[in-house]
């Protein structure tokens, strides 16, 4: 793969229907931990078993401590360099400037709800894993959803916090004090898309995915399935990649461009684009 910043800016030029599809290593300078990636907490957790459905059925007040702490760490964190990149980039007016007559898409894996002014004025950010601040009803007939819950779930989960920065998960925490559903007064749980479920907006990300002639990679280890396919796809049918990528990951070499180093500096500077250190674009 080529990183040469001038033949990549042919390309996008060149592109018309853009897609990036994001992973946790976009949120990672605003201090959000990845899950694979070097200095990530997980390594003292088997994430995985604290993000499936059995992992919760077996012990929903360890999964809830490993959730209410990341979205305490979301909570406090901000958009970086690279989320104010694409949120620029997605606002139409200032594209078509770079490039003409396009559309865009990011579908991020990340479930941490940052995400820009602008992003979330348009209809052009897919959450496929869901969202770290949703709460949602574990009781199939009910299912009731409650979007954008801030404020902290339970009484019983604050403070937890800190025994799980330090590696500890209290498995004390009695069931009937964790989050309910206020609907049906079922055990709740967060609401995000766990391994062995299916992502939302499937439907949508298909057809982004097919017209798409330049797919932007971004910060993610490219493991996870379907996400990881989509950049695989749009080259099937002749569209271009380009990886932004901290470490070297899976079907990197298979990329046309590959821009390794920190996102929120190569992004910006691969779209043509100044953002400075207070956020101006
Ligand atoms: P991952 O942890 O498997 O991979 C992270 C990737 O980001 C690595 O390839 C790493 O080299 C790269 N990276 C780290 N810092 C970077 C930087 N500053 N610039 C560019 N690249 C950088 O994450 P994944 O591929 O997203 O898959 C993990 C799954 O975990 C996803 O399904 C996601 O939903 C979930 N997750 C989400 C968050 C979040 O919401 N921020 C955090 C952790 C995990």
């Amino acid at each position: 793969p080529s990183g040469n910043i001038l033949a990549f800016q042919d390309t996008l030029h060149a592109s018309r229907n853009i897609i990036a599809v994001a992973g946790a290593g976009l949120s990672a300078a605003s201090g959000i931990p990845t899950f694979r990636g070097a200095g990530g907490i997980w390594r003292k957790y088997d994430a995985i078993s604290l993000a499936t459905p059995e992992g919760f059925a077996k012990s929903p007040s360890l999964v809830w401590q490993f959730y209410h702490y990341r979205r305490e760490v979301a909570l406090r964190a901000v958009p970086n360099k690279a989320h104010l990149a694409l949120s620029a980039f997605s606002l139409s007016s200032l594209r078509n400037q770079i490039v003409p007559h396009s559309t865009f898409t990011l579908i991020t894996q990340n479930v941490d709800g940052l995400k820009t002014v602008a992003a979330s004025e348009q209809p052009d950010l897919i959450e496929m894993h869901g969202r770290l601040f949703d709460v949602q009803c574990t009781n199939k007939k009910c299912q009731y959803t409650l979007f954008d819950t801030t404020s902290p779930v339970c009484e019983a989960l604050s403070g937890t916090e800190e025994l799980v920065e330090h590696g500890t998960l209290d498995p004390e925490i009695d069931q009937s004090t964790l989050p309910r559903c206020s609907k049906c007064g079922d055990l709740a749980r967060p609401g995000v898309v766990w391994f062995g479920e299916i992502p939302r907006h499937m439907k949508e990300i298909d057809k982004l995915v097919q017209k798409a002639d330049l797919c932007l990679v971004i910060g993610t280890s490219s493991t996870v399935q379907p996400a990881a396919s989509y950049a695989y796809e749009v080259q099937e049918q002749g569209g271009k990649v380009a990886v932004f990528n901290l470490e070297r990951s899976e079907g990197d070499e298979e990329a046309d461009y590959l821009f390794m180093g920190p996102c929120e500096e190569t992004l910006s500077k691969a779209l043509g684009l100044m953002v400075s250190d207070d956020g101006k674009v």
